[in-house]
Formats: C-alpha cells, structure tokens, sequence
C-alpha cells in the first residue's frame, strides 16, 4: 500500500486551519508550511484563500517565492483557492503594479472580480471532475480566469447571473484552482478531487523510483 500523501498548507495568512482540518478527513497529512525546509518535505501544497498582496510580500519575505516557483516547476500538486488562485496565475489584473506571483498556471486572473460593490455571492458550480449535485460555490471577493491558455482545462463555470460563463475552476497538470473557498461549506469533493493528483503522482514517483532500482 502506498504511504499517506503529506499535503502543506502555505501559512502565510489566510485561511489556513480550514484546510489543515479538511485534509486529514481525506487520508492526507496536513502540515504547515511557512519555510523552504517546510516545503521541501511536502507532497502537495494547498495556498489558502487570504489576501493576495500580503501573502506575496510575506512569501517573499520568508525567502518562499522562488522555492515555490521551484517546486511548481517540478510538478509538485499545489491547489490554489480564491488568494490561492491568485497566487497561481502567470497573469494578473486589477493588482497593484508590484504584486508578484508564484505563477505557474497560464492564466490570466482578475482580482476582486466580481464587482467591488459585491463583497461576497454564491452559486451552484458544475466542476468536471466532481461526481453528484453542483458544487455550492462560496465567492468572496474572488478574482476569476479572464483568460487561459490552450493548455489549461477549464473545470466549472458561473452559470447565469451578471458573472454568467465566467471561469471559477481551473487545471493544468498538476495545479488546479478556484475562485471560490470549499474549505468553508464543508463539502470535501474538490479537496478529494486535489488529494487524487496528489496519490497518483506519489504512486507514479515510487513506480519511477522503483524501475531505477531494478535498473541498478
Ligand atoms: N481579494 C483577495 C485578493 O486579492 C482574495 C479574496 C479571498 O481569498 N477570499 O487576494
């Protein structure tokens, strides 16, 4: 049997102690990350929903940035939600002109887009990937995908309303992102759909590892 999937959660700001709850109810172990060393012994990495800009200035603060633009480069899982999301794109609007991402989605995201007028809304969301009902999407001034690439794979939509056919769920490889927060309705699926990517990419490493020793 393959070893429990050990899932960080960037804790930065945000927030962080709804992930670290939601995991462990998934088979995954949930741990903190706020250092490189932290991040070095994770598996997957979930960067919470928060605010944005000062998640990027602490990241960078803590030398984090371009481990995580490291470990992103190297496939490591990471689900971004709502600042998550943000902290994903390659490509952002309405941020200030010196916010940094990790990036690694080739996205293009757009901040507090759902009207600033609107702080938070909810909706039923279709995800590709969820099996039953709609996922029921909390939104709180929550960026959406603008735009992305023809490598990316559009998971759920808005349906209907002012924001209708917007993107709120996306992944590519191993990244995936929303911009809404299911870690605050208490339904697990799109965390069961991330721990999913996360086993089979620790099956796929130990089957690598595996065949090299069969090499030797
Ligand atoms: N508006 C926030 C930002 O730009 C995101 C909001 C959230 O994560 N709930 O970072």
């Amino acid at each position: 049997m393959s070893r429990k999937p050990v899932v960080g959660v960037l804790a930065l700001q945000g927030d962080v102690r709804e992930h670290l709850a939601t995991l462990p109810e998934l088979g995954a172990e949930a741990v903190i990350v706020r250092r490189p060393e932290e991040l070095a012994g994770v598996d997957a990495l979930v960067v919470p929903g928060g605010e944005s800009t000062t998640m990027a200035k602490l990241a960078a603060r803590f030398g984090l940035l371009e481990p995580l633009r490291a470990a992103v480069a190297d496939g490591l899982p990471v689900y971004g939600s709502c600042a998550g999301m943000i902290m994903l794109a390659d490509r952002l609007l309405d941020a200030p002109p010196d916010q940094v991402t990790v990036g690694g989605l080739d996205v293009t995201v757009r901040r507090n887009a759902f009207g600033r007028q609107v702080d938070s809304f909810e909706s039923q969301v279709e995800i590709e990937g969820v099996a039953g009902d709609p996922v029921h999407a909390v939104f709180i001034r929550a960026p959406w995908v603008e735009e992305a690439g023809e490598g990316v794979q559009v998971l759920g939509r808005v349906v209907g309303g002012p924001a209708d056919g917007r993107i709120v769920a996306v992944r590519q490889g191993n990244l995936v992102a929303t911009s809404f927060h299911p870690e605050l309705t208490g339904d697990r699926r799109v965390h069961a759909l991330f721990v999913d990517i996360v086993r089979r990419r620790l099956a796929e490493r130990a089957g690598a590892v595996a065949g090299n020793e069969e090499d030797q």
